[in-house]
């Protein structure tokens, strides 16, 4: 067996445990194993493609999107549903899962990673492996220790508060490069933001004022956009790690799987992956840049209902 450590016991790096538990033996690392990303949990239905998940992850359930582009307002009809996932409790569900699928479970930080699957722990100190698949979020040491470029930054905010109001939509509000959502659930309301990090806080924070809400106790992570892929066979990197997030809405999980997935049929052959991951994503990652640029300055021509493949917005 392929003697390979997993960096990362987010809902990506459980993911891929999961799909190569039969091919290798792995070991998964993991610096802090209380899940506390903030994620908005928003998925089209094509997740369930993926695994059988609970019902009991599930908050709420959509099929449309307001967008209002200053005065401007467009609705998205929903072609399939999208739900939005209790993100803590998904996260638990994965690594209760995954804990019981691989050899070892090791909560310890990996502070380097070499080219030739070595990884370097903070209390454990040196491991060697086969293979390394980083999962390790935004701010991957992987890719830092390689030496690999980062991805594009944005900031993603989050705010609740309670609320019986019983609304069927999600409603969303353009901002200069990005958005700020508003999104029902469970008693709950979320708002949030994803712009990039040098405006964020303050476009929220106006945001929030107005509506008389407070701007204390948000919820905060770096959204990483633009694919970075490895150059060396021994290290694939998968998720925010990669920066596989859509430039449109900030949504990574349905890319880190779907990147997860192609390595995982080719396993254990990370250089193939490597190449055809960075095929798949790279232009696709351009394509929607370039398309969350034009529709926000053209929105003016963009008719008021449109139907849209949910796919393509998380
Ligand atoms: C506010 C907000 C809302 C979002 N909403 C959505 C959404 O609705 N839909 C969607 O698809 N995506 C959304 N995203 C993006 C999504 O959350 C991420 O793409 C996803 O969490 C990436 O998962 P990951 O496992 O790659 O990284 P992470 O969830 O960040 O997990 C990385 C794991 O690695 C561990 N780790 C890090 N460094 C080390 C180290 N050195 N050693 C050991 N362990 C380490 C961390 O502790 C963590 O457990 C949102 C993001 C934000 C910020």
């Amino acid at each position: 067996m392929v003697k390979t450590c997993i960096i990362g016991a987010g809902v990506v790096g459980c993911y891929t445990a999961l799909l190569l538990a039969d091919k290798a033996e792995i070991t998964l690392v993991e610096k802090s194993p209380v899940a506390n990303k903030p994620c908005s949990g928003l998925f089209s239905s094509r997740i369930f493609e993926f695994l059988s998940f609970p019902k009991k992850l599930v908050e709420a359930r959509f099929e449309e999107i307001e967008i209002n582009f200053g005065k401007r307002k467009v609705t998205l009809i929903l072609e399939q549903p999208l739900y939005a996932f209790n993100r803590k409790k998904l996260e638990e569900y994965l690594f209760s899962l995954a804990k019981k699928e691989v050899n070892d479970v090791i909560i310890d930080r990996a502070i380097s990673v070499t080219k030739r699957a070595e990884v370097f722990l903070e209390r454990s100190g040196k491991m060697k492996f086969d293979k390394v698949i980083a999962c390790d979020g935004a701010l991957s040491t992987t890719r830092k220790s390689l030496g690999l470029p980062s991805p594009r930054f944005y900031l993603g905010l989050q705010y609740f508060i309670k609320s019986k109001e019983k609304n069927e939509k999600i409603r969303t509000f353009a901002t200069q490069h990005g958005f700020i959502w508003e999104i029902p659930r469970d008693g709950k309301i979320e708002y949030g933001i994803f712009e990039t990090p040098e405006i964020a806080r303050k476009i929220f924070g106006k945001f929030l004022r107005e509506k008389n809400l407070s701007v204390h106790n948000l919820r905060g992570a770096i959204v990483p956009c633009g694919i970075v892929t490895s150059p060396y066979s021994n290290v694939f990197l998968c998720g925010d790690s990669a920066g596989m997030c859509k430039p449109w809405s900030g949504g990574g999980i349905i890319w880190s799987f779907t990147a997860a997935k192609i390595m995982e049929s080719i396993f254990p052959n990370l250089a193939k992956a490597n190449f055809f991951v960075k095929k798949v994503f790279f232009t696709k990652q351009i394509f929607y840049h370039r398309l969350s640029k034009l529709v926000r300055k053209c929105s003016f021509l963009l008719p008021k209902k449109i139907r849209i493949d949910t796919d393509w917005v998380f």
